[in-house]
């Protein structure tokens, strides 16, 4: 391991910087003994993880890994991407897709479910699988269109005139490739009702290196108003290399925003959560949402029930400024937009 991570940061150089985080994506721990052993974990862990790696596959790059206490299953970081025997639970209520996604798709890759903003399904994959994710049953196989099959979403959003904003989403869609997604937004830049391009994001904060000069260069270039929507969860997740790859992307005009999701075990208390929001402004990021949990089946031991949530945000007021207070949100198929709780 150690090896990797010299390959992974000692080259220097646009070329070396940008074969950096793919390298360090496909580096990234993928298999449960392997994430046990990394981090000191008692062999006790080893089934649970296993059984819940059967469900939803492991995947977490060790630049993340690296703000992981050692020795520590209760680790904020960990939490969030170590599978537990619990997700093989389900509840009743808990589904495979909470959001009712599958009637919203015009056309291949998008979902258009708001007014006025289309999310495009940039990328199938991510950088890290976090256990909370809606999407973790996904059908991942069916959204990753190639040029040619864009054009039928492309062929909506321009019929459209009412779509101000496409939205990246995924997957990750900075798990793509910067040729693809330089096309892809030259295409909707060309699209004259078209006036923001937002991207929703974990690989900036995952693989700080993915912010690299290939990124910029589209992102800079573009005439659409850009929106970084990135999504922390915890404080201990913006370390120096976050903040350098916010300043970069604030840089090529971007901005940034942040949203979390509440999660039981990982930032629900008062003050992870004003910790969470101080830190995000230091690296200039100002909070958004901060979502309930989608009730996606093996998620259940991340729940927070809503008169939790409520008074958590009641006792968050008191201790922040408002423009750091995010919105508590749920997602409810049929609504208009997310609803506020
Ligand atoms: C969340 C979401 C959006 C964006 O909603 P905002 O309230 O503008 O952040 C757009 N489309 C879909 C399908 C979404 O789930
Ligand atoms: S879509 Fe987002 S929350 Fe889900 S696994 Fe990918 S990065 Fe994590």
């Amino acid at each position: 391991m150690q090896d990797k991570i010299i390959l992974a940061t000692s080259p220097s150089g646009p070329a070396a910087q940008q074969a950096s985080w793919q390298r360090q994506l496909s580096n990234a721990i993928r298999d449960p003994a392997a994430l046990c052993t990394r981090l000191g974990l008692p062999e006790a862990w080893l089934p649970g993880a296993s059984a819940g790696h059967a469900l939803f596959d492991i995947c977490v790059p060790d630049a993340f890994i690296r703000r992981m206490a050692h020795s520590d299953p209760s680790d904020p970081l960990l939490r969030q991407v170590l599978p537990l025997g619990e997700e093989t639970v389900t509840p009743s209520g808990f589904v495979t897709d909470p959001l009712a996604e599958a009637d919203h798709q015009p056309a291949k890759g998008l979902i258009h479910k708001y007014a006025g903003r289309v999310l495009l399904i940039a990328s199938p994959t991510c950088a890290v699988n976090c256990r909370y994710c809606f999407r973790r049953h996904f059908p991942y196989g069916d959204h990753a269109p190639s040029r040619a099959q864009w054009q039928e979403a492309l062929d909506y959003l321009r019929a459209d005139a009412s779509l101000q904003e496409a939205i990246f989403s995924g997957g990750d869609p900075l798990a793509a490739n910067d040729r693809q997604l330089a096309w892809l937004v030259g295409e909707l830049a060309q699209i004259p009702h078209l006036k923001r391009l937002r991207i929703h994001t974990r690989l900036p904060v995952v693989i700080p290196d993915r912010v690299d000069d290939a990124l910029l260069d589209w992102l800079e270039s573009t005439r659409l108003q850009k929106v970084v929507v990135l999504h922390i969860n915890h404080a201990n997740e913006i370390n120096q290399a976050v903040v350098d790859a916010c300043a970069r992307l604030k840089q090529a005009g971007a901005t940034l925003l942040n949203q979390s999701v509440l999660l039981r075990g990982v930032n629900d208390s008062v003050s992870a959560l004003a910790e969470l929001s101080e830190r995000l402004f230091d690296a200039g990021i100002l909070p958004y949402y901060l979502h309930v949990l989608d009730p996606v089946q093996g998620a259940a031991h991340f729940d927070v029930t809503d008169e939790q949530a409520r008074e958590l945000l009641a006792d968050l007021r008191n201790v922040l400024p408002g423009f750091l207070l995010p919105r508590l949100v749920r997602e409810i198929p049929g609504e208009a937009s997310k609803t506020p709780l």
